[in-house]
């Protein structure tokens, strides 16, 4: 059965093995909120090209270019996002384990690409409520093939300790990581874990993980954008030969990666702040070391990517999409974001991308003097 699936899906199949093992990163920038204001962003190439300059200074800064795998503008909508993110989490239902990541400044559009706009139309749905619809429609139309069964669990990691925020109880004690030796997976069994057989069950979860998340930042004095969410979702299928496949996705939506000024923050505000640099540094380390293909990656660093250690390493595929605030007063942070979300990608796929650039010039040039010496000879 689950042989007849891949093959029904050939092309599908094929995009997703193209992207086996990348890593690949997105940049998406937000909407202007002031109209009337500057924007950072120069130019948008369909290559994947983005140029960046200072707003305040366009004349006489150095303009920046970066290369991502894809670049969404401010106009780009909720659908075209997921239009490209759509391969690697079909793949999910095909047995592999796969992580999507929204990083970037507070206020740059993290949540808005993951959960939408908040009380927003449904028009408007972020990736999470668009990926778990998709994989519903997919279970459905393989039902006589592949019997699936679909469970979630959604906590945050907060000053590194693990949440639980599908419970009512969010003084619940912190939640321990069992991490199998064997197989290198990690869990969090005593998260809750919920069937969920619409996309309607998973709407009122998330709907309570975020009230909890917002709850629980209240009563602890701090801000949601101070902790990483965190909404697994995993999938079990079975064929009628007995064939088994299990997978699991990790959608996450990030704690702010501003910088924030250790002269100006002092008590819990600093605590919280170097957990999250070093939590994000972690994560760069992580992926930075396995695109190198190092024999030992620093999963056990921190909370973050011990939980999301199985999907992260292996044949696992790691999406990244990085946020930018178009606005002047964030250029500092955009341009961080930018290099750390570029150190990302090009570990291993940059050093492919310039031999192809480059073998394509040389091509072009070979081409120009084949026309020269064609046109010389018809003169
Ligand atoms: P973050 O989660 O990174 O802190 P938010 O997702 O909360 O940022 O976005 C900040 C504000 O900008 C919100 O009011 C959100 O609705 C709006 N916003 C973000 N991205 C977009 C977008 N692509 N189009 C329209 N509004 C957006
Ligand atoms: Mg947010």
């Amino acid at each position: 059965g689950y042989e007849r699936v891949l093959q029904e899906n050939k092309d599908l199949y094929n995009t997703v093995q193209d992207l086996k093992g990348n890593i690949r990163v997105y940049c998406r920038i937000r909407p202007l909120f002031d109209a009337g204001e500057g924007s950072a962003v120069d130019f948008i190439g369909d290559d994947g090209s983005l140029v960046v300059v200072d707003p305040l200074k366009p004349h006489r800064e150095a303009r920046k270019i970066f290369h991502f795998n894809r670049v969404f503008g401010p106009i780009a909508t909720q659908e075209e996002v997921f239009k490209d993110t759509q391969p690697l989490i079909r793949s999910v239902m095909d047995g592999y384990n796969v992580c999507i990541f929204a990083y970037g400044q507070t206020g740059s559009g993290k949540t808005h690409t993951m959960c939408g706009p908040s009380g927003g139309t449904s028009n408007d749905a972020g990736i999470n409520h668009l990926a778990l619809n998709d994989l519903f429609h997919i279970s459905c139309s393989r039902k006589d093939l592949m019997n699936y069964v679909v469970e979630v669990q959604m906590v945050e990691v907060y000053n590194e300790q693990v949440r639980d925020l599908l419970t009512d109880d969010f003084s619940a004690a912190k939640l321990e990581i069992r991490n199998c030796t064997s197989n290198g997976e990690s869990s969090i069994p005593d998260a809750k874990t919920y069937v969920v057989n619409s996309t309607v069950d998973v709407l009122n979860l998330m709907k309570l993980g975020e009230m909890n998340r917002v709850a629980c930042s209240t009563a602890m004095n701090n801000q949601s954008s101070r902790s990483h969410s965190i909404l697994t979702v995993h999938v079990r299928g079975k064929d009628s030969t007995g064939n088994t496949i299990r997978s699991c996705l990790h959608l996450v939506d990030l704690a702010g990666s501003e910088r924030v000024d250790k002269s100006e923050v002092t008590g819990d505000r600093l605590k919280e702040a170097q957990y999250i640099n070093r939590s994000l540094s972690c994560l760069g380390d992580v992926i930075a070391a396995l695109a190198q293909k190092n024999s030992h990656i620093p999963y056990r660093n921190s909370k973050l990517t011990q939980i999301l250690q199985s999907s992260l390493g292996g044949h696992a595929k790691t999406l990244m999409i990085a946020h930018i605030s178009p606005e002047a007063v964030s250029y500092g942070e955009t341009l961080s974001t930018l290099k750390f979300a570029q150190r990302v990608s090009t570990v291993e796929l940059g050093a492919a991308y310039l031999n192809k650039e480059s073998s394509e010039i040389k091509e072009l040039k070979e081409e120009v003097e084949r026309l020269k010496t064609a046109l010389s000879r018809k003169e």
